[in-house]
């Protein structure tokens, strides 16, 4: 079974990229029923931020991701801290000194500087010249008895190592920061800092191994430390494990996404109320040719009017759908654009999905099976937890907060039934429902355009047709049916000449609700009923 790693820095908050890289290996972990890893890459003393890891546990923790090993889980592969690790490092750093495939180097800072600027004048790389490699014995051990500190650098023999075939990328050219084959310059790089903490590349591949990692997934931009890596993995004589680089997230216009943009950090997504498993699909998606997956699992190719489909409405995956369905290779290596609209979309489809408004058939995994898949228990469960919430937030209103109705768990998953198909994100729910409990004010400025929008005399004129019209179905039954309304409307449509019976609709709304929108005007009057449906009405032409 596979063993991956998802390898952060505890530089900072999650970025939106490090979430997608997590949810990745949890996927692939769980498909191959094998393993990952939550291990904290904290050799870079400078840059650690105190409690960013315990950050990013909780927001894995949000997303569903749980890792099977790591802080706070434990495993047989630990430390999970890379500062715990060190003799580990310092052991293979050993090695590579005694084998003569790394050497001290006792250049200062200034030193560097220097060589690097002469480089730069004779248009140079800016690599590290190897001058420490032609030091004597003698000499390290009297610079070492001096007290001059000293880092260790691999001793690069000269030549890219052979390049894997990535999951994604596949063949990758070693093209490094260093030049391609053709021009490639030796790069004596650090294994081991002159604080004794070994470098990124060193830890991770000592790590790579020591863990039985058999996969690695992360972002595009460690592609140009791939060769140094496999340098490190020939010197020391291991296997390299499978790579998959994921391409990188954008802006929609192309741009890089900066740190200094909210929408980079997974938790923003959290505190904008978005819902994990739209979160999660959202990412799974982003650059996966799905339908591809989907006719290879069919064996057949799609009509391009149901590939059209699929790129709509069936790229809803839950986890576990995805954990069926997803396939690492048909990632496209092209940059991902990140797309707001996107994310909307799905985060409605999900909080739909959660309420059992919509059924899970459609879904890839379960194409063409019709299944719609959910236990009438849980589905019970999930909509009894989602009006629970709904009703704390009504109660958090001081507007509404002592209204009866509020209190009433009856009345207020009616109202959800109502509302629940409406909304983008749970919190919107709660918006704009107080017409529910109490009756409007017209003065607002939503009531007041709306009223300007249909006109004040066809706004009497309408409600002066419906009023009494709505009086004679409210004496013959004392409720409304569903179909009230719109029979209603229709009625006013044909028989006041109208072009359109929007405004009719309109002005229906306008005097129970005060608002523009909402859900459909002949449900709002069946759940108010006809005595507030009238009272609101006649208030409207007052
Ligand atoms: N610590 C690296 C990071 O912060 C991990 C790179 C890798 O996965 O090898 O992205």
């Amino acid at each position: 079974p596979p063993r991956l790693r998802f390898a952060p820095s505890p530089t900072g908050y999650l970025h939106l990229g490090g979430l997608r890289t997590a949810l990745i290996n949890h996927i692939v972990a769980r498909q191959g029923k094998g393993k990952w890893v939550l291990r904290v890459e904290d050799t870079d003393r400078e840059r650690l931020v105190p409690g960013s890891i315990e950050q990013m546990r909780k927001t894995l923790e949000w997303a569903g991701l749980d890792y099977d090993e790591g802080p706070g889980v434990g495993g047989s592969f630990g430390p999970y801290y890379q500062s715990e690790r060190l003799e580990l490092y310092q052991q293979y750093v050993k090695q590579l000194l005694e084998s003569d495939q790394a050497y001290e180097c006792f250049c200062s800072p200034e030193d560097l500087a220097a060589i690097r600027a002469a480089g730069k004048n004779r248009g140079a790389q800016m690599n590290y010249d190897g001058r420490c490699r032609r030091l004597t014995d003698e000499d390290r051990v009297r610079r070492k008895k001096a007290g001059h500190s000293y880092t260790v650098r691999f001793k690069d023999p000269g030549k890219l190592p052979d390049m894997p075939v990535d999951l994604i990328f596949g063949h990758i050219k070693a093209h490094t920061d260093t030049g391609t084959p053709e021009t490639y310059i030796p790069d004596d790089f650090i294994l081991l800092k002159s604080d004794g903490y070994p470098t990124y590349h060193m830890a991770s591949v000592v790590d790579d191994h020591a863990m039985e990692i058999s996969h690695v997934i992360r972002g595009e931009d460690w592609i140009p430390s791939l060769p140094k890596h496999m340098s490190l993995y020939r010197a020391l004589g291991w296997e390299p494990p499978q790579f998959a680089h994921l391409s990188l997230l954008v802006n929609p216009d192309g741009s890089k996404m900066s740190k200094r943009q909210d929408h980079v950090s997974a938790e923003w997504y959290r505190e904008q109320g978005f819902e994990p498993e739209a979160l999660n699909n959202y990412l799974a998606v982003l650059g996966w040719d799905y339908t591809r997956t989907l006719e290879e699992q069919l064996d057949e190719a799609l009509p391009p009017n149901e590939r059209k489909d699929l790129n709509s409405l069936h790229e809803v995956f839950t986890l576990p759908q995805l954990i069926n369905a997803f396939d690492l290779t048909h990632l496209t290596r092209r940059k991902a654009s990140i797309n707001m609209d996107k994310l909307d979309f799905l985060n409605k489809m999900h909080l739909r999905l959660r309420a059992g408004l919509i059924g899970q058939d459609g879904h890839l995994v379960n194409y063409g099976k019709g299944d719609s898949g959910v236990d009438p228990d849980i589905l019970e469960k999930r909509r009894g937890d989602m009006v629970q919430q709904f009703q704390r937030d009504l109660k958090a209103n001081p507007d509404i907060a002592d209204h009866p109705d509020v209190n009433d768990r009856g009345r207020v998953a009616e109202i959800f039934e109502f509302e629940m198909p409406r909304v983008r994100r749970f919190r919107e729910l709660s918006q704009n429902v107080s017409f529910w409990f109490k009756d409007p004010s017209y003065t607002t400025e939503d009531a007041e355009k709306v009223l300007k929008a249909v006109g004040k005399d066809q706004y009497i004129l309408f409600l002066e047709f419906i009023i009494p019209r709505l009086e004679r179905i409210a004496d013959d039954s004392h409720h409304f049916n569903k179909d009230d309304g719109w029979i209603l409307a229709n009625r006013a449509h044909n028989q006041l000449g109208l072009k359109r019976r929007g405004g009719v609709l309109k002005a229906m709304r306008h005097a129970l609700t005060g608002q523009d929108q909402g859900p459909s005007v002949p449900d709002i009057m069946m759940v108010l009923g006809p005595e507030t449906t009238l009272r609101r009405m006649k208030a409207g032409l007052d």
